[in-house]
């Protein structure tokens, strides 16, 4: 039986929700980021909010919202060059990857998320990556996250848990679920303080949150919005 997880949490809608659902299923929830010098401090100060937010508006999950954990990993700029650490433009590559990819920096992730719930007695990591997404991540795949499961398992004698909640789902999807787990409310916490935004733009609010409108992340947000209110 699981009672514990941490949750690879960034502050965009993705991993809000699955922050939503473990608060929903765990007697006791932790939260891990990691800083590779984002070109968007917003995106920091955006989880900030959404944890703050959570505990104001959501006092039967306030009490399971454990320790957040900010792990530095800078290391990942010195092996990578993208649009994510450098003020380069995104782009999609020859490769039919978008050039914002770091080769295998979800592993790291996992693995790291790993040894810290090793640490904290944590049995589930939980993770927003999904196969249904634009950008097709080979360390976001279903396959990937089993493989790790197993390695990570095997690798630190402990029987870990990876759990996707959006792998399966589109955009429109993550918004409903958002609703079915926190109705209206958690719904318009989602679109006021979390950030997917690619440019870090906090300025331009839409019906589905704040950003620039024309990067990828904000098209997919806004498309999913869209359906999402369509269907009613
Ligand atoms: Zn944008």
């Amino acid at each position: 039986m699981h009672t514990s997880a941490i949750v690879l949490f960034s502050g965009g809608q993705d991993s809000t929700t699955c922050l939503a659902q473990a608060l929903s299923k765990y007697e006791r929830v932790e939260t891990v980021a990691f800083d590779y010098g984002q070109r968007h401090i917003v995106e920091l100060q955006s989880r900030l909010n959404v944890l703050r937010e959570i505990k104001a508006s959501f006092p039967h999950w306030a009490g399971k919202l454990g320790e957040d954990h900010l792990l530095d990993l800078a290391v990942l700029g010195q092996v990578s060059d993208t649009s994510l650490t450098r003020d380069v433009a995104f782009k999609m590559e020859s490769s039919g990857l978008p050039n914002t990819f770091v080769p295998g920096r979800n592993l790291l992730f996992l693995t790291l998320a790993a040894a810290l719930a090793y640490r904290r007695d944590l049995q589930v990591l939980v993770t927003g990556v999904c196969e249904t997404d634009f950008s097709g991540y080979p360390d976001c795949r279903d396959d990937t996250i089993k493989a790790m499961q197993l390695a990570l398992s095997l690798g630190m004698d402990k029987r870990f848990l990876i759990e996707t909640p959006l792998m399966w789902i589109d955009k429109a999807d993550t918004w409903r679920l958002a609703d079915t787990l926190g109705g209206q409310p958690l719904v318009d916490l989602i679109v006021e303080h979390t950030h997917t935004c690619y440019l870090g733009d906090r300025e331009h609010r839409h019906a589905w949150g704040y950003g620039c409108g024309q990067c990828p992340a904000c098209e997919l947000r806004a498309r999913g919005y869209g359906r999402y209110r369509e269907a009613g």
